[in-house]
């Protein structure tokens, strides 16, 4: 198999460039092992850097063995001497995550006479972050399950005079014990009303007996991410509000089922949207229905989204959450990880999708 240096170089002629000078911190991480928080990476057609600073040169020869480990005390003039072999040829820098003040420093480094032609190049290592390999699969799946073990412990503490940030902090303790390296995002834990914003901060609102509590939250396994949300209902529903939970529940399976090889991200949206839509609630699902999950939490590819252009293959990772958001009176969400396999997908999430109706 290919290494993920191999693979980014084959990628060079396509963009035009003869190397690629990799800043983001993420896109950093994936292209070299390395985690610490500072340094770039510079991969040509033979040779692939590492600059980092004292703090890190140890921790970066262990994480990153296929990498020349280079210490720099002033990144830019290190990255000058090195360029100084590539006279003339082009050299991309990462405009999506390069600030204005970094190119200065980048193109500075070179004097008056740049040794290279600086070119900006986007999304080069998320085209490669895209399709996750067997090793990141099990780890997103591990992400997952520690998600699915805290939602389970968490049904127990869902009663009606518990807040929110109380629920929120179980959460976060629970995955943290089971083995999580953090939380891939703060627990949205909103009941009642504030099930209406699909982003609600946790409040010292107690649940209470006829609400809806929807809670989304994931955590970090060894760098990965994991994302899910459930809605659930203290007391008992009435019959509108099963209707609205049974709807939020069949687009969700739409879109799962609408997730395969060689789909366009804005037609699995579709699928699911047009159920909503179709019941005369379209105006209430004002988000996309899902986003990659991989090293981050929010990733492009595949984006399920009405302007979603990214067509699906096997190994991508992505979210399918659509939801009904009533101002005033409360939201349902329902979100799995998926994976799309090579005739379809398989579902990473496995906490039940049934209402759970908790004792008031
Ligand atoms: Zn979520
Ligand atoms: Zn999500």
């Amino acid at each position: 198999m290919k290494t993920r240096i191999e693979q980014l170089r084959a990628l060079f002629a396509g963009a035009g460039i003869d190397g690629l000078l990799v800043t983001g911190a993420t896109n950093r991480r994936y292209m070299t092992g390395f985690t610490g928080s500072a340094g770039m990476a510079l991969i040509t057609r033979d040779e692939a850097l590492l600059l980092t600073d004292f703090r890190y040169i140890e921790q970066a020869a262990q994480q990153a063995p296929d990498y020349e480990v280079v210490r720099y005390d002033d990144p830019y003039a290190i990255l000058n001497e090195r360029l100084q072999r590539y006279k003339g040829q082009r050299i991309g820098f990462e405009s999506h995550h390069v600030t204005v003040h970094e190119l200065e420093n980048i193109k500075k480094a070179g004097g008056d006479a740049p040794p290279v032609e600086w070119v900006p190049v986007k999304g080069l290592v998320e085209q490669l972050r895209g399709r996750k390999s067997e090793e990141e699969l099990a780890l997103i799946q591990k992400a997952v399950d520690i998600t699915d073990a805290a939602f389970t412990y968490i049904l127990d503490h869902l009663r009606p005079g518990v807040t929110e940030k109380e629920i929120a902090w179980k959460l976060e303790v629970f995955m943290r014990e089971q083995g999580a390296d953090g939380l891939s995002f703060a627990p949205i834990v909103a009941s009642g009303p504030n099930g209406a914003m699909p982003h609600a901060r946790p409040t010292d609102k107690p649940l209470a007996a006829g609400e809806f509590v929807t809670l989304d939250f994931g955590c970090v396994y060894q760098g990965y991410c994991s994302d899910m949300t459930r809605t659930v209902f203290i007391g008992q529903p009435t019959a509108e509000q099963r209707a609205l939970y049974d709807l939020v529940l069949k687009a969700q399976l739409a879109g799962v089922a609408a997730v395969k090889p060689g789909v366009v991200g804005k037609d699995v949206d579709a699928a699911a949207r047009s159920i909503i839509e179709a019941a005369g609630y379209g105006e209430y699902f004002g988000h996309g229905l899902g986003h990659g999950v991989g090293l981050d939490i929010h990733e492009e590819i595949p984006r399920l989204s009405t302007r979603g252009t990214v067509v699906l293959e096997p190994g991508m990772v992505t979210s399918v959450e659509p939801g009904v958001y009533l101002p005033g009176r409360g939201g349902i969400r329902i979100e799995d990880l998926v994976v799309v396999t090579e005739d379809g997908c398989r579902v990473l999430t496995k906490s039940t999708k049934d209402l759970l109706c908790l004792p008031s």
